[in-house]
């Protein structure tokens, strides 16, 4: 299971009740005065939110920055901006196609009718969006929820204020008030957020939360899209070598300083290669991130209570006998001001240690060994269903056997994360770590209800549900 440690509420948390409700019947009036909204005003809606991210990339990187007290100017340019204009591109070069009323066949029980399908939006959907990846994982899910016709409602992070600001502004100039509107606050008004009678919830965010939401949803039947965490397995094949598998992994891992839900949570290698994927992971990272404490290119941990918790689960596993290998390349005192958290190797991990149990959200990776594949696969499986799975390995047989003796979000073989960057492949986790998808046409089936539309034709097809019967149904059967 993973849960999460409980913060201290807001400062700025305030009961919205009441505007709330007024904002989501502001924006309920206007979607019903205005009908399905055309492809053209979607389009345009989708154009203006991409130029004013692009207007204000430079202010999303800072005052993200500022939110974490340092995050990486390239991380934030690459995550919260480009793979959001990237989604809304796609998005805008598909619309046309997705949009389209797609004809059913009809059987010859309906002689001459016809069916179809068509994708109508569902109304003012709500988003509820986490501090990691503040501008993107709002911006992400909005702008699809805008092509499928649809107005918004968000709730961003209270842990990113400056951010939450920042969109707020953005949003009102891309879209205005009578598109979107923003609530910010804490878990008390996420709470109230969950509660209202939305045509469709979509959370971003933690498991544990996502339970209180789902309870929340249900009191309107309000239907919720959750994309949660967990730990997601990387699994080092035997014919695959240390040092690729180690760059890439820590790649995964430090980017965002390990802040990411895709990140590779731990990973489990083959018996006998432990010193020798620790010493390839030492060097990757000492390679990428030759210092740490004033290195632009590295993040900082988001909060004081999330830094702790880090801590404890090192100390967790050092008081368990694990291995902990700090890298720390140039020997820099340790950084509890600025939040940098240094990489940490955790060799010899075992299940019961925190690191084991909890996601681990930051820059440490447990190393476990295995003995056999199906050795490894039987402990991915005694673990709740993560986001993600990577494996490493060139065996095709191998990696067939990962993938249909394993369940999880999305796989990536090789690599790690890349399957949520892919445009045409949905994203979304199972069973714990999520549910539905959004990302690539799923995306938009997610935020449009797909309307069954039947029109009879001249024959009256219906005779044979009015009485007298007469054994019709016997001739036929
Ligand atoms: P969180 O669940 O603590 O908070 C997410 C959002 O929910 C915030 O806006 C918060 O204010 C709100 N919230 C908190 N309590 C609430 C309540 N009772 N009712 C309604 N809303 C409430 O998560 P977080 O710490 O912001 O984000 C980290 C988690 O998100 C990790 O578990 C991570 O794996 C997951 N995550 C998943 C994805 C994904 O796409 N699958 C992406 C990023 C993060």
């Amino acid at each position: 299971t993973t849960t999460h440690i409980r913060r201290t509420p807001a400062a700025n948390e305030l009961a919205f009740g009441e505007d709330l409700e007024a904002s989501l019947a502001r924006l309920r009036g206007l979607q019903a005065a205005e009908g399905i909204p055309s492809y053209e005003t979607r389009i345009h809606r989708l154009k203006r939110l991409k130029s004013a991210l692009l207007v204000r990339k430079h202010e999303i990187a800072a005052a993200v920055s500022r939110d974490f007290g340092h995050r990486s100017r390239h991380e934030s340019l690459m995550a919260e901006v480009f793979f959001t204009l990237r989604a809304i591109d796609y998005t805008i070069s598909h619309l046309h196609g997705w949009m389209k009323v797609r004809r059913r066949p009809v059987s010859w029980l309906f002689p001459m009718g016809r069916a179809c399908v068509a994708y109508q939006p569902l109304g003012v959907v709500g988003i509820i969006s986490p501090w990691n990846y503040p501008v993107h994982l709002a911006l992400a899910p909005l702008a699809t929820a805008i092509a499928a016709g649809n107005r918004v409602m968000l709730k961003p992070s209270e842990l990113t204020p400056t951010t939450s600001r920042l969109l707020e502004e953005l949003l009102m100039e891309a879209l205005g008030p009578e598109v979107a509107s923003v609530i910010t606050g804490g878990p008390a008004t996420g709470a109230a957020f969950a509660r209202l009678p939305f045509d469709h919830l979509f959370f971003t965010g933690s498991t544990r939360v996502a339970r209180l939401i789902l309870r929340d949803a249900a009191e309107h039947l309000t239907p919720a899209t959750l994309e949660l965490g967990g730990k997601s397995p990387a699994i080092i094949g035997k014919d695959f070598p240390s040092e690729k598998a180690a760059g890439r992994i820590m790649t995964g891992k430090l980017f965002n300083a390990g802040q990411t839900c895709l990140a590779p949570d731990h990973a489990l290698v083959p018996a006998g290669r432990m010193g020798e994927f620790v010493a390839a992971c030492c060097q990757a990272v000492a390679a990428m991130y030759p210092s740490l404490t004033g290195n632009d290119d590295y993040t900082s941990i988001i909060n004081d209570d999330h830094y702790r918790r880090l801590e404890s689960y090192v100390a967790d596993a050092r008081a368990r006998g694990a291995d902990v290998i700090e890298i720390n390349p140039q020997a820099e005192a340790p950084d509890r001001v600025g939040r940098k958290f240094f990489p940490t190797l955790i060799a010899n991990a075992t299940p019961e240690m925190l690191v084991m149990k909890e996601e681990i959200f930051g820059p440490i990776l447990p190393i476990m060994s295995y003995a056999s594949l199906s050795e490894a696969i039987a402990f991915v499986n005694a673990n709740p269903r993560p986001l993600a799975l990577y494996y490493f390995g060139y065996d095709g047989r191998d990696i067939d056997e990962v993938i249909n003796s394993t369940m999880s979000g999305g796989v990536t073989i090789n690599e790690t994360c890349l399957h949520a960057a892919l445009d045409d492949l949905p994203f979304g986790g199972v069973g714990p770590s999520g549910m539905g998808e959004y990302h690539a046409f799923e995306g938009f089936e997610t935020f449009s209800k797909k309307r069954a539309i039947f029109r009879q034709g001249p024959i009256d097809t219906g005779r044979f549900l009015r009485p007298p019967f007469a054994g019709a149904v016997d001739r036929a059967l």
